[in-house]
């Protein structure tokens, strides 16, 4: 700690905050879990089937199919279209592990294009030239809660006949150009960790499709190949939505536009108050989206630093992520370097996510921009 660099010892800004809106639902929250509890629908059931019902109805999809996590989402999806050995399937390089790990676990090769500098998604013009023989379909991710091109993405999909898959796991209802994301490939996928902007009490995620005949096979391989008990048409898995996160879930359905809407509000207010000061980017937001903030991102050359300092000062900040997919250990084997993905590898040497919630208080971002302030008034940019 260093003492001259600290404003306050009394403000503190978690990351996110779970506690704040459990406790605005209390009374609800209770009364779903032990009705859970006392009708013991842990797996599968009423819970499950209503939770399932409500998220395709609010989506204006044909069916939803909850599974075990949002990971599960991806692997299934991908399975179930028959995606395997000598396959490849695109995606992007800035993202959470999910989006690639599911491809080989599938059995499939990953490949992955390059980011767009503002808006941290999949950049359209370079995925053509990653197109081979062998690609499937295109994992775009809605990232830090703001939608990719997948409008876009939809079209070099439809002229090289391939699937797209949306990962939704950031970006609960975020819409581009009118559309809401996740309507419009073949599956849309979505996770329901705790920390995402629709959270369960526990790991929780969901597929999304209006083609009838993959949503058989979704929820057949997420239930160990059956779709009446002991009738296996097929070996599957064990992925399936418990009925304690399926309520808790139902409960917070009604408020996720309301809490969306909260997080866009207090993002422009941070901005406001950031976007000024010389030496920090604040998000930008890409004409006609929706952005919907599970992430605040911001860049800057100084980020270790500037990390370090809010840390000193008691504010949390994390880095979504730290290095891009193809860079990590576990995909050396494609033998990729930085230069293969230019932006992307710059981008990451900058990102810092602030804290945002819903229930942020203009107190929490004035003190981080007057933090924020601060750092950048002892450290000026070059
Ligand atoms: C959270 C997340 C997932 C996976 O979700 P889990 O429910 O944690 O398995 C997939 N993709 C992205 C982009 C995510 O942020």
């Amino acid at each position: 700690m260093n003492e001259s660099n600290t404003l306050t010892d009394t403000m503190h800004v978690p990351f996110v905050d779970l506690k704040a809106q459990y406790h605005s639902l209390k009374t609800e929250m209770d009364k779903a879990i032990f009705g859970v509890i006392e009708e013991t629908e842990f797996i599968k059931g009423k819970y499950v089937s209503a939770f399932e019902k409500e998220f395709a109805a609010a989506y204006n999809m044909k069916h939803c199919i909850g599974v075990a996590n949002g990971t599960d989402a991806i692997y299934i999806v991908l399975k179930m279209l028959g995606i395997g050995a000598g396959d490849e399937v695109i995606t992007v390089a800035n993202s959470w592990i999910s989006s690639s790990e599911t491809i080989t676990q599938a059995g499939a090769t990953p490949v992955f294009v390059d980011t767009e500098p503002d808006y941290f998604s999949i950049d359209i013009n370079k995925i053509e030239e990653k197109i081979s023989a062998k690609t499937k379909a295109i994992i775009p991710v809605h990232i830090y809660g703001q939608p990719a091109e997948m409008d876009k993405v939809n079209e070099i999909c439809k002229k090289h006949n391939l699937f797209m898959i949306e990962d939704c796991s950031q970006a609960h209802f975020a819409k581009h150009n009118g559309i809401t994301i996740g309507t419009l490939g073949i599956a849309s996928t979505f996770s329901f960790y705790p920390g995402k902007n629709l959270g369960a009490y526990g790991d929780a995620g969901a597929v999304l499709t209006n083609d009838d005949a993959l949503a058989e096979k979704v929820r057949m391989y997420a239930n160990h190949g059956q779709l009446t008990k002991h009738q296996h048409k097929m070996e599957g898995i064990n992925s399936r939505l418990d009925g304690l996160h399926a309520a808790v879930l139902s409960v917070k359905l009604p408020h996720i536009h309301k809490w969306n809407k909260l997080r866009l509000e207090k993002a422009l207010y941070l901005t406001e108050k950031l976007k000024l000061i010389k030496g920090l980017e604040t998000p930008k937001i890409r004409n006609g989206s929706t952005h919907i903030f599970h992430l605040y991102v911001v860049k800057t050359e100084k980020r270790d630093e500037l990390q370090k300092f809010l840390k000193e000062n008691n504010i949390e900040t994390a880095i979504h992520y730290p290095t891009p997919l193809p860079l990590l250990e576990c995909y050396k084997y494609l033998n990729h370097t930085e230069s293969d993905f230019p932006v992307t590898a710059k981008n990451q040497k900058q990102i810092l996510s602030l804290p945002i919630y819903p229930e942020i208080t203009n107190e929490h971002m004035d003190y981080m921009a007057s933090v924020i302030e601060k750092f950048f008034s002892i450290y000026p940019p070059l």
